[in-house]
């Protein structure tokens, strides 16, 4: 049998066929090329809305939805850097009161609080995890923390963990320095005679320059103000107002070192406040009502995928330097509404840097949040706001390479993981710790008590006579 020739007609057909597919074949290459070096940006990063590989690190429970937190996989990825910057150019101006409270240094303060492990503290902070286990590991007794305990803690530049401090009681401290791959540690027995320590002023110029005047330490006042963040502005204080304060001071040779503050009272015009200490080592007012305002996990109405988790210790693949993310992206279409996440002034409202339209707000003295890439802005600076107000449209401004919204949480001028965050509740006491608490306040009050509102008769032991400097 002969075999047949593919006729004229077919053969042209597969060729004008081959030279259709050459053809966009080089039209596909040429654009590729001529693309790419005019868009290096649009190449270098990940838009945040495409899906990347994740690996999910800890659920979070946020009211009845619960959040994944998930690790961008991408960020390992040598040519690839997933965000562009979060930079605002515009910095909060820190006033006196913030230098009181604010810890500049790599130092960090922190009272043990319910449901708190020392592992889950330290991630809120970004210190380097595997330290944590170290120290940890090495020292199986800092499972033992209680609530109202204070610790503290040192990092280098990088976040590597290099002292951390226990203060279980005011004559067993525990210092555990870094040496070596280990850490060793140090217990101070020390004791002092506690005393308590009763002062009253009067506002001359402002609160920080006349309780300093009258022997107060930086921390004594930061904790004055912290206690009462929530209650009124410590810089709306006028000229006259007073305040009576009640500390016990660990002596040792006439100096002090280590204080509490048992209970304090400012008087703003006519209107009276208290911040009382209880046995939960928080602070209540003379009822037992709560001193804190309430905070949302975070500032949507309803929940996003995190398209980057928090990091501070985030190695940029290209430069290798580590730079930070200092808080977390929510995945969500342009156009959302933004909520304030909690009650507190509008400080920062504009266009700024990387930063795209940017909005930072102050919640009492410790809190400031910031909320960045917004489309819209909807509030002023110098307004004040309630939590879940709504204050903007989230966007894609400034340095951004797809819709999200970027959400930082930052406590005494420290960035930390919103998501796992203590925040402040507002829960007064109840039952038998109310019952307690108010017999208590009835012996404190009377020490409260400015000179002009003293009887005669108890004018003998007036209080400004006792600072000891
Ligand atoms: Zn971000």
């Amino acid at each position: 049998m002969q075999q047949t020739e593919p006729s004229n007609t077919v053969r042209k057909e597969i060729k004008s066929q081959y030279f259709t597919l050459l053809g966009v074949l080089i039209i596909i290459l040429i654009f590729y090329f001529l693309w790419r070096p005019l868009n290096p940006e649009r190449t270098a990063y990940i838009p945040l809305n495409q899906q990347v590989q994740t690996t999910v690190l800890e659920n979070v429970v946020v009211g009845n939805a619960s959040i994944e937190i998930v690790e961008d996989s991408s960020v390992t990825d040598a040519n690839e850097v997933v965000e562009s910057s979060d930079q605002p150019e515009d910095e909060i101006v820190k006033d006196e009161i913030d230098q009181v409270i604010d810890q500049d240094d790599n130092t960090v303060q922190y009272t043990v609080s319910r449901g708190d492990t020392l592992y889950g503290i330290m991630m809120r902070y970004g210190v380097n995890r595997s330290d944590i286990y170290l120290l940890t590991d090495q020292y199986k007794q800092l499972a033992n923390l209680r609530i109202g305990q204070q610790i503290s803690w040192n990092t280098d530049a990088e976040h590597n963990l290099t002292s951390f401090t226990w203060i279980i009681s005011s004559n067993n401290v525990r210092i555990y320095e870094r040496s070596g791959d280990k850490f060793a540690e140090r217990i101070e027995t020390r004791e002092g005679i506690w005393k308590p320590f009763n002062i009253s002023g009067e506002i001359g110029s402002n609160f920080v320059v006349d309780a300093k005047n009258l022997g107060l330490t930086s921390s004594e006042i930061a904790t004055i103000t912290k206690a009462l963040q929530w209650q009124f502005d410590f810089r709306r204080l006028q000229k006259g107002d007073k305040f009576s304060v009640l500390f016990s001071r660990e002596m040792f040779d006439n100096k002090h070192e280590n204080s509490q503050l048992l209970a304090v009272r400012i008087k703003n015009g006519s209107k009276d406040y208290y911040a009382i200490l209880a046995d939960d080592g928080l602070y209540y007012d003379m009822n037992g009502g709560s001193l804190s305002q309430s905070f949302l996990r975070y500032p949507l109405v309803k929940q996003a995928r995190i398209s980057s988790g928090f990091n501070p210790r985030r190695l940029n693949p290209v430069t290798k330097k580590v730079t930070p993310h200092n808080g977390v992206d929510f995945a969500v279409s342009r156009g959302t509404p933004v909520l304030s996440v909690g009650e507190g002034e509008v400080v920062i409202a504009k266009y700024s840097g990387s930063a795209g339209n940017f909005i930072a707000i102050r919640h009492g003295r410790q809190y400031t949040t910031k909320y960045m890439h917004l489309d819209k802005i909807l509030v002023k600076p110098g307004q004040q706001v309630k939590k879940g107000d709504q204050i903007a449209l989230s966007g894609n401004t400034g340095r951004s390479t797809g819709p999200h919204l970027h959400y930082e949480l930052h406590i005494d001028g420290k960035p930390v993981n919103p998501l796992t965050a203590n925040l402040p509740v507002s829960e007064g006491l109840t039952g038998k710790s109310k019952t307690t608490f108010l017999e208590q306040f009835k012996e404190i009050k009377p020490k409260l008590q400015f000179s002009s509102e003293k009887k005669p008769d108890t004018a003998s032991d007036v209080v400004a006579n006792n600072v000891t400097k």
